[in-house]
Parts: structure tokens; sequence; C-alpha cells
């Protein structure tokens, strides 16, 4: 859920979304109170940490308002997105469950200069801390 898509929240619904080591650590640092780690994380099949959904949403969204209650320390997939990796074609794609995208991805350059920064993301701080 970005700032300026206020009445969406699509990307929040049923996250899948992959946190990093430092995503974590900058959560659970962060003012937001009762932020522990089992709240939050969850470990896939692959080893990988995953954002927890309660009631079909992130754990960090507050449907009241539709807004994210951890916005300033948000995951970095998050701020990526709508922009997502599709590991099975090792390319980046715009996510069909946003409507908006070129609210935030407007042309082919800045496509692809985030996808550079997603690749870099998932192999530097993703994989690297794979348990
Ligand atoms: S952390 Fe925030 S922006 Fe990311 S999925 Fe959860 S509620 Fe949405
Ligand atoms: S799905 Fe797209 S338009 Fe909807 S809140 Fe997320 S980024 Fe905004």
């Amino acid at each position: 859920m970005k700032n300026k898509c206020v009445d969406c929240g699509n990307c929040c619904r049923e996250t899948e979304m992959i946190l990093s080591a430092r995503d974590i650590e900058r959560i659970e640092n962060s003012d937001s109170k009762n932020v522990t780690i089992a709240n939050f994380v969850k470990k896939t099949k692959d080893g990988l940490y995953q954002l927890k959904n309660i009631d079909g949403y992130c754990v960090f969204f507050d449907a009241t308002t539709n807004l994210c209650k951890i916005y300033t320390v948000r995951p970095q997939g998050c701020r990526f997105y709508p922009l997502i990796y599709d590991s099975d074609k090792k390319i980046c794609v715009l996510d069909q469950d946003c409507p908006r995208p070129e609210l935030f991805y407007p042309n082919k350059q800045s496509h692809m200069k985030t996808c550079k920064k997603i690749v870099r993301f998932l192999e530097k701080q993703v994989l690297f801390t794979k348990l």
C-alpha cells in the first residue's frame, strides 16, 4: 500500500512479500508497538522469510484506513511494488493485481532502473539470508 493510492490495498491482500534480514531488523526495531518476529514473519518451504497475513491481509494493513501501519519502515519489496520479479521467467514484471502501475512506473526507463535494484536486492539481501 503506497501513500499515493489510498483507496485500493490490493497489494496488501494475501501478501506473499519476501523479507530480507534487513527488513526484519528495521521493522522489529521500529517504534511500532508489539512488533515481534513471530507476529509478522513466516518461513516459506523454500527457506525464505515472508510477511504473515491475518484475515486475508498483511498483518500491517489497517483495514479501517486502508493504510500501511508501518509505512516508513515497510519492506523493500513493498517499496519496489508493483514491479516484482518473476523467478520462472527471470524478468521483472508489473503485478497484474495493481490497477495503477503507471503511477509508479510511467515508462520503460523507470521500470528497468528499478528492476536492476530488485535483482541486486534479491541476490545480496534475500538469497544471502536464506535459511
Ligand atoms: S508491509 Fe505495508 S505495504 Fe507491505 S504488504 Fe504489509 S501493509 Fe502492505
Ligand atoms: S495495488 Fe497498486 S494501486 Fe493498489 S494500493 Fe497497491 S500500489 Fe497502490
